[in-house]
């Protein structure tokens, strides 16, 4: 077995502000608790929630330096005590959710929901390094056919793809579904699970190349974004409107989406990108009797129901770029700048 290295090359945060408050670091080399396993990072993904956490919006009282990253895969490096079952070389996904694991929601398949729920990479060190000690139950196998760049763009947004369609909003086969931002790393996700339930999808863009991965990833429709969203879904609906929006683009889009709903529809929230704090007309929410459903994550059983979707081939990762590890400021802009196409993946050396 070759000997383990003592420290290790991670790009840490030092401080909260712009890209540049993140630095390259050599740290040592994390031991695995009791069961606890080590693993070798190869790929690490980029999610909204890095820029969040790095400008303070997010855990701002967390201690730094601090390494983000929650979308890690990478091999099994080495076992902590009471880890019998996993093999030192073996390729793994890891599922980004860590919870108490003995509370009633944990028990009762609701782990995201733990009120000691953490997420790698914000409440607990992250993956932007090359090695990572994390619970047992957060290892998962590399699903089979993909390389680790590919299996790390899945983890955060389609587990919470997966919860809003699935658990949240329930969609059905003769439902239309329109989803905002349509090739955000959550939104691409959306947009193929939708079309797995069978539901029609109306998705909105901002550039052509957006438009046509959109409708390359099942969109049945595609609205630009500078066009006035609630008429092209009533045109496009025949004044039927959406059952279902998806949003997390925040304030800016707010009363549209609500808007686009027809009645007793449903609104899935999971972010806020362009600002937390939008004005909800309450009238239109009884009136026309929405319903407004906030989701966050989703369950650690519901990855392994996303990964069956990738082993049928019915739920393909979306990699846009790939970066090394030392250039994750360069990373954060393309999030920031809303340059990005599908996931922003830093390759580990
Ligand atoms: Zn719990």
């Amino acid at each position: 077995m070759p000997q383990m290295p003592t420290s290790m090359q991670a790009v840490a945060l030092t401080a909260r502000g712009g890209p540049e408050a993140l630095q390259p670091l050599w740290l040592p080399v994390p031991k695995p608790a009791s069961h606890e396993v080590l693993v070798r990072i190869q790929a690490v993904a980029l999610n909204h929630l890095d820029v969040w956490v790095r400008k303070g919006v997010a855990s701002p009282k967390l201690p730094l330096p601090h390494l983000l990253g929650s979308d890690i895969a990478g091999e099994i490096a080495a076992l902590g005590e009471g880890v019998s079952d996993l093999q030192e070389g073996q390729p793994v996904l890891l599922n980004p959710g860590v919870s108490c694991g003995h509370c009633e929601r944990c028990l009762s398949g609701h782990d995201n929901l733990c009120r000691k729920y953490q997420i790698l990479g914000e409440h607990r060190t992250g993956g932007y390094a090359q090695y990572i000690a994390v619970p047992r139950a957060n290892i998962l196998p590399m699903p089979e056919g993909l390389n680790p760049i590919e299996a790390a763009a899945l983890p955060l947004s389609a587990l919470t793809a997966y919860q809003m369609v699935f658990d949240r909003a329930q969609l059905k086969p003769f439902e239309t579904a329109l989803v905002l931002a349509a090739t955000s790393g959550v939104s691409v996700n959306l947009i193929q699970m939708c079309k797995i339930v069978g539901a029609r999808v109306i998705a909105v863009a901002s550039t052509p190349e957006k438009k046509v991965l959109a409708l390359q990833l099942g969109a049945d429709e595609v609205i630009d974004s500078s066009t006035d969203q609630v008429q092209a879904v009533k045109t496009l609906t025949g004044g039927e409107m959406a059952d279902v929006v998806f949003d997390h683009t925040g304030a800016d889009n707010w009363q549209q989406s609500l808007r686009s709903l027809k009645w007793g529809g449903r609104l899935v929230t999971c972010g806020a990108t362009s600002g937390h704090e939008a004005i909800t007309p309450l009238n239109w929410v009884f009136f026309k009797q929405l319903s407004i459903l906030g989701s966050t994550m989703g369950s650690k059983a519901d990855l392994f129901q996303v990964l069956q979707f990738v082993k049928q081939g019915r739920l393909k990762p979306v990699v846009g770029h790939v970066v090394g590890l030392l250039q994750a400021r360069e990373a954060h802009l393309l999030l920031e700048n809303r340059q990005a196409m599908g996931k922003v993946v830093l390759q580990v050396p």
